[in-house]
């Protein structure tokens, strides 16, 4: 490709990216595509032949956009939010065009020092002290599989990367049964097994509970075992339960243990200091991991992870090859050290880019209204006949089922989301099949939320 073609074609896709941008409300959030269709759409074989551009954007047009699920729909209410603030994409673009690999200072000076900056932004931004430092990373599941190879190393004194897990107590990791499933995939990864994740009993509010905990560790060294660290929840997956932060970090005081939150969605909220006291403690963590592309709009993926003392974390995953030596340079931050990649792509341009955009009140009053706008919406599906609320909102995500049973319940969501107009997901709540409805879109309105709300109450049948 000539740079003149590239140059047109750029500014072509700038242009198709506003309208999609601006027309995102008229499509269905999820698609009707069945499996195989754009399989079935694209040659078997690859070209030997160069494809004019204009052949390809046409094809890209009629066969891509009508077949994905639309995460930057205002009505997107399912999961979580994968969030790209107009600004973060601004800024990808810009990274896609220099295309620079990040994993040492030489590679990407101004990567990694913009990376350092704008952790510790962040780290202002979510009232976390001075001193902390971090790392970004591309999803809260490599920061965790990061914190738990941490822990893993620390309980047997770094000979695992020396010699592996053969004839080593394996070590073992608690956390509360709303963790994520990320934190069970980094047990299995890091060779501890999944026997080794011990799931602590949650109190009524579904938070872990501290007596249980304390309870399990003892038993667990009187039985021999090695108990090496502890993943705390804040803002769960499945109803947004958070386990109480500084009594467990008192427990892992008392017993000598590292400690990780997962608060990949709801660490966004944390910039609002009046949400702060749902992980009232935090700063007695060892490690901390978040996503700003979950809720605070930067574009997927980044998630941040922050360390109290990165020391062992960095003794447990640096590897320093010859090749990979920049002599006279002992002293600069080289982030790949710190992470599992060794390749890392430019993530800080698009936080930088977003903060200053939208200023840190403008993301702030979006994270209140998506809470207010919950909220309102659980108080409306209270009033439908045939729904209840099961669990309450917790930030602004809360579940609802049928009073008939789960069977009207699934019946539901799937009329729900082949409808187009909103998309929600499920969960198992205590057994039971529930609805979740999580506000967090960027640029969704409370008209968007109330739509939804309307649409429930529309195909809600007879319950
Ligand atoms: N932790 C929590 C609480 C989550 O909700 C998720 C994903 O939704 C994860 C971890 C995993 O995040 P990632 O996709 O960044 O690995």
């Amino acid at each position: 490709m000539k740079l003149e073609e590239f140059g047109l074609w750029s500014r072509r896709i700038a242009d198709w990216s506003k309208t999609y941008l601006e027309t995102l409300r008229e499509r269905p959030v999820r698609p009707a595509t069945r499996p195989a269709d754009v399989l079935n759409a694209l040659p078997v074989t690859p070209p030997e032949d160069a494809t004019d551009m204009a052949e390809i954007f046409a094809d890209f047009e009629r066969i891509v956009p009508d077949a994905m699920t639309h995460w930057q729909h205002p009505r997107f209410f399912a999961y979580f939010p994968a969030n790209a603030a107009p600004a973060s994409i601004l800024a990808e673009q810009l990274v896609s065009t220099m295309a620079a690999q990040c994993m040492l200072w030489q590679t990407s000076p101004a990567a990694t020092e913009m990376e350092t900056r704008m952790v510790d932004w962040l780290r202002q931004a979510l009232g976390l002290p001075d001193g902390w430092r971090g790392v970004i990373q591309d999803s809260a599941s490599s920061a965790t599989l990061s914190a738990v190879m941490t822990m893993r190393e620390r309980a047997l004194d770094w000979r695992g990367i020396r010699s592996g897990l053969a004839g080593e107590k394996a070590p073992r990791i608690y956390a509360s049964a709303q963790t994520h499933s990320s934190v069970d995939k980094a047990c299995w990864v890091a060779g501890i097994g999944q026997d080794n994740l011990v799931k602590i009993a949650t109190t009524d509010d579904y938070g872990m509970d501290p007596d249980a905990l304390r309870a399990a560790i003892r038993a667990d060294r009187a039985a021999g075992h090695l108990p090496a660290g502890i993943v705390i929840c804040v803002g769960g997956t499945a109803i947004g339960a958070s386990d109480p932060v500084a009594a467990i970090i008192e427990v892992a005081r008392a017993e000598g243990l590292y400690t990780h939150i997962d608060a990949a969605w709801a660490g966004s909220a944390m910039i609002c200091p009046e949400l702060r006291h749902i992980w009232e403690g935090a700063e007695g963590a060892d490690s901390i991991v978040f996503n700003p592309h979950k809720w605070l709009g930067a574009q997927f993926d980044c998630s941040v992870q922050f360390l109290r003392d990165p020391t062992d974390q960095l003794k447990s995953l640096t590897l320093r090859p010859d090749y990979l030596e920049t002599p006279g340079m002992d002293d600069a931050v080289n982030y790949s050290e710190w992470t599992i990649p060794l390749g890392r792509r430019f993530r800080a341009l698009k936080l930088w880019f977003l903060i200053r955009a939208y200023g840190l009140e403008g993301l702030r009053t979006r994270i209140r209204n998506h809470i207010a706008w919950s909220n309102e919406a659980c108080e409306a599906i209270r009033d439908l006949p045939g729904l209840e609320i099961v669990t309450e909102p917790r930030f602004s995500l809360f579940s609802f089922a049928c009073t008939a049973g789960d069977e009207a319940t699934a019946d539901l969501l799937e009329r729900i989301n082949s409808d187009g107009r909103t998309y929600l997901t499920q969960t198992r709540h205590e057994g039971r099949y529930v609805i979740r409805l999580q506000v967090g879109q960027f640029d969704c309105t409370r008209a968007d939320v109330m739509e939804a709300v309307a649409v429930i109450g529309e195909l809600r049948g007879e319950g």
